[in-house]
């Protein structure tokens, strides 16, 4: 199947990177469980190892069930090439660790899911890397944060937890003049509703738990590289420019060009840092990203529905999602994501946070739980939650106040939903 750029998305969800098995004319993609493949000889495994010829070694590295993912999300975001891992977390560290080292800074929005604002702004520090937390409204201040140690600058282009769409075309900008790679965190748009590539953004990270397998069966992540950015501009990313000792001094951007990053990511990341995503993942997220454009349509169709019927309701003191016309992100809807702004946003209920924790324990409908982009609606009150690790101005600044609920808009029949948070929300608030 030929990856034509010419193909619409709703065809390169179904065909891209996948063909039917050479081996057995299997129609599906099989899943290869398997650790190791056969060297045809000496020669062979020598060329595998020195990346002169491209193949299958140890299933820690590549493995064909999940190099048919790889590429299918690598062509889905308009990107070179995509390196699939073990979460979305894992992701993160996987994008930057060919950028950073000791006393680097990633430049971050302060908008950001709750477990990356931990991740980044305490464990990155055991590697000695560090995070300088912005406003990305303010693309100033994220040129002001930029300094001689930063490497990388980093945002959601719909962010969790309240909807926020950010600027990307601002951003990247930015990112264009200081010379740094952008990384978007794209999970909660998908590329059917948002492609940070067209917006200038460098790498694009994923969590594969959320909407691209779409139904909560699977932690994945994967980091997709533009292959446009020119790491050896400037000395700033010797891993990729310079020699690499960890690779028999190969010069990974000379060699590879603009498939360097990903095959330091392969040949370095999974091989030193083991977060490899399995086959068995790998084929139930293959799986998901068949129907992706039509669920995210659904999420997006029902999450207008939900949202101003909460917005028109006297409980509710104000909705945050940018599908909704009274949204300061709602012009930014239009460049950014145009065919809608997601399934995932947040409402504050009259009553604060007494009332959101009951609210939660009225639903019956909506599942509880920590995840989001799943074909079922879900409900979390992030406050006491995913965010509680965080200080009151670290929650307010995320957009996860003590008084708003998060709600992940699943598929079902919209009416079926709003039903179900009329008579919770009867129940909070009495
Ligand atoms: C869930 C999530 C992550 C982390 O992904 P995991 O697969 O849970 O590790 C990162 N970013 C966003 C926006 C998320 O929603």
């Amino acid at each position: 199947m030929s990856d034509s750029p010419s193909l619409g998305f709703d065809t390169l969800q179904i065909h891209a990177g996948a063909q039917p098995d050479p081996a057995t004319g299997a129609r599906q993609t099989p899943i290869y469980q398997t650790t190791a493949y056969a060297f045809r000889d000496a020669d062979h495994a020598a060329a595998l190892f020195n990346l002169e010829e491209v193949g299958y070694i140890y299933s820690r590295l590549t493995n064909p069930t999940v190099a048919v993912l790889q590429e299918r999300i690598a062509t889905l975001e308009g990107g070179a090439g995509a390196v699939c891992c073990s979460s979305g977390h894992a992701a993160q560290i996987m994008a930057l660790f060919p950028l950073m080292g000791p006393g680097r800074n990633v430049v971050a929005s302060t908008r950001l899911y709750g477990g990356t604002i931990t991740q980044f702004s305490q464990t990155i520090k055991r590697f000695g890397w560090s995070a300088k937390f912005v406003d990305f409204d303010d693309p100033e201040a994220v040129k002001a944060a930029i300094d001689e140690d930063t490497r990388a600058v980093f945002c959601e282009s719909i962010a969790n937890p309240g909807g926020y769409i950010t600027d990307l075309d601002a951003i990247s900008a930015v990112t264009d003049a200081a010379g740094l790679p952008l990384i978007v965190d794209n999970t909660l748009a998908t590329p059917y509703l948002c492609r940070p590539f067209d917006h200038g953004a460098t790498l694009v990270v994923h969590s594969a738990t959320k909407y691209l397998t779409g139904n909560g069966t699977v932690t994945g992540g994967c980091v997709v590289d533009s292959g446009k950015f020119d790491w050896s501009a400037s000395d700033r990313f010797p891993s990729l420019s310079a020699p690499e000792p960890a690779y028999h001094g190969l010069k990974f951007h000379e060699a590879l060009g603009p498939m360097a990053f990903t095959f330091h990511s392969i040949a370095i990341g999974l091989r030193d840092l083991g977060m490899t995503m399995n086959p068995q993942g790998a084929h139930y997220t293959l799986m998901g990203i068949e129907t992706l454009s039509l669920r995210m349509q659904r999420h997006v169709e029902n999450a207008v529905k939900v949202a101003s019927w909460l917005e028109a309701d006297p409980r509710v003191e104000f909705v945050t999602y940018a599908g909704l016309p009274s949204s300061p992100y709602h012009d930014r809807v239009k460049s950014i994501c145009p065919k809608g702004a997601g399934g995932l946003f947040t409402f504050a209920v009259k009553g604060g946070y007494d009332a959101c924790v009951k609210l939660v324990d009225a639903v019956e409908l909506f599942s509880h739980v920590a995840n989001l982009g799943d074909t079922r609606s879900l409900i979390i009150h992030s406050a006491s939650t995913t965010h509680r690790q965080l200080t009151p101005e670290q929650q307010t600044a995320a957009g996860a106040a003590p008084n708003l609920v998060r709600l992940s808009i699943g598929i079902e029949d919209a009416h079926d939903l709003i039903a179900d948070l009329d008579q919770a929300l009867a129940r909070a608030t009495a």
